[in-house]
């Protein structure tokens, strides 16, 4: 038997970030950024006007009132994307549109609705002081300035900067290409009847919708009977794809524990008993390079596996700190009881109050019992040393994605 902390520290230990990748700035959602990215120019990259407008000298219109408007002669149109070459002088106004290039010599722009809108002469009705509805160059990023920190996972607003900033590609982390398939003579596909003997198949989908939430590519593979050769071909044919493999099933002590019995036989991928409840049965290893995670058939089994040992390690996989799920500490609202020796997780229902957080455990704990699993929001941490904690203690709960 092994602890949790010492299955963990293995797997992380095996694994290793992906080689960072160029890739054109939409194929980068939901990557990792590898390196930081800079402004090369300031943002704005010039002065330009914040409305529909004129621009004006600001001393010009000082004296302007709804009763006795300055008048000033329209010199010229200035549109976003004008190379910004115009200019006035005091006495004159140009005509400008939201984000063209201030002109030279203005110091203020008066929104149209302040005018009567004029084309060849405009008469303006209320002062400003100078810079007003002026955007100034460098006022949103400065040249040379971060706007996107290495270790970030890119999403909208990230790649909105990036474009901003003048960039097409980025450097990138990948998203781990991570191959699941079950085992089990007695999994039937969903959307099929079901035999005497019988069940839905469920973890495969379960745990690939975990890796796309933890950040990878997910490619759930069809279910393969307990048949060691089979078992084989299947791993010998996802490997050459695979950043990393998951299988569900048959790693522990039946007869038809298939996984461990062809994967014992590499001598890399090595099988344990861990201590903790559910999920006792694990595997893992280098298969040609590439990490697999064995994990056990349980249903709730599996997801707490992959939440507790495969989720670190496909983050370590994009460069990122290998944390265990946020976790929150929250008050228990009923007793529980815990194995001896082993870390225990049991599914529960968190919900705060003004930043104080109380777990409910669920009534039904089973490692079979996905029912409790698909409503619970949370997993309690149970420390290896704890037999029993009243109502009102405090405990270590991890919050589901
Ligand atoms: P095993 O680890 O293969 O001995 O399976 C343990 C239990 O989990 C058995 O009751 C299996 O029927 C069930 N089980 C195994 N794999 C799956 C799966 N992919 N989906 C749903 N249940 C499974
Ligand atoms: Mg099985």
């Amino acid at each position: 038997m092994r602890t949790v902390d010492e299955h963990l520290t293995e797997i992380l230990g095996s694994v290793a970030a992906l080689p960072p990748l160029d890739l054109a700035l939409l194929e980068a959602q939901g990557t990792v950024l590898a390196e930081p990215v800079t402004a090369p120019v300031p943002l704005p990259p010039f002065d330009n006007s914040a409305m529909d407008g004129y621009a004006v000298v600001a001393a010009d219109i000082a004296g302007a009132t709804e009763a006795e408007p300055v008048a000033l002669p329209v010199v010229g149109d200035i549109v976003a994307g004008d190379p910004g070459v115009s200019a006035i002088r005091t006495g004159l106004t140009a005509r400008i549109m939201t984000g063209a290039p201030l002109p030279a010599g203005a110091d203020a722009v008066i929104p149209v609705e302040w005018t009567d809108g004029g084309a060849a002469t405009v008469r303006i009705s209320r002062p400003a002081p100078a810079g007003n509805y002026i955007r100034r160059s460098g006022e949103d990023v400065l040249a040379g300035q971060t706007v996107v920190e290495a270790g970030t996972r890119l999403g909208a607003t990230q790649i909105g900067m990036a474009a901003a900033v003048g960039r097409s590609h980025v450097v990138v982390r990948p998203k781990p290409r991570v191959v699941v398939v079950s085992t089990g003579d007695e999994l039937q596909e969903p959307g099929t009847q079901l035999a005497p003997g019988q069940i839905w198949e469920s973890n495969s989908y379960m745990l690939t919708a975990a890796v796309v939430e933890a950040g990878g590519m997910g490619f759930r593979q069809a279910t393969v009977h307990d048949e060691p050769a089979k078992v084989m071909e299947m791993l010998e044919d996802q490997l050459v794809r695979a950043d990393a493999i998951i299988t569900s099933g048959g790693v522990s002590m039946g007869t038809r524990d298939v996984v461990k019995e062809v994967l014992s036989g590499t001598g890399t991928v090595r099988f344990h008993k861990v201590r903790m409840r559910p999920g006792k049965p694990q595997g893992f290893g280098l298969l040609e390079g590439t990490p697999v995670f064995t994990l056990p058939g349980n249903p709730v089994s599996a997801y707490v596996s992959f939440q507790v040992f495969v989720r670190p390690a496909l983050r370590a996989m994009q460069g990122l700190p290998p944390e265990p799920m946020p976790t929150v500490s929250a008050v228990l609202a009923e007793d529980v009881r815990s194995p001896a020796g082993l870390r225990h997780f049991l599914r529960g229902r968190l919900s705060s109050n003004r930043g104080h957080y109380t777990v409910t455990p669920a009534e039904t704990q089973g490692s079979h019992q996905l029912g409790s699993l698909a409503m619970a929001n949370a997993l309690i941490a149970l420390p290896e040393d704890t037999e029993a904690l009243p109502a009102g203690s405090h405990v270590d709960v991890m919050r589901l994605p």
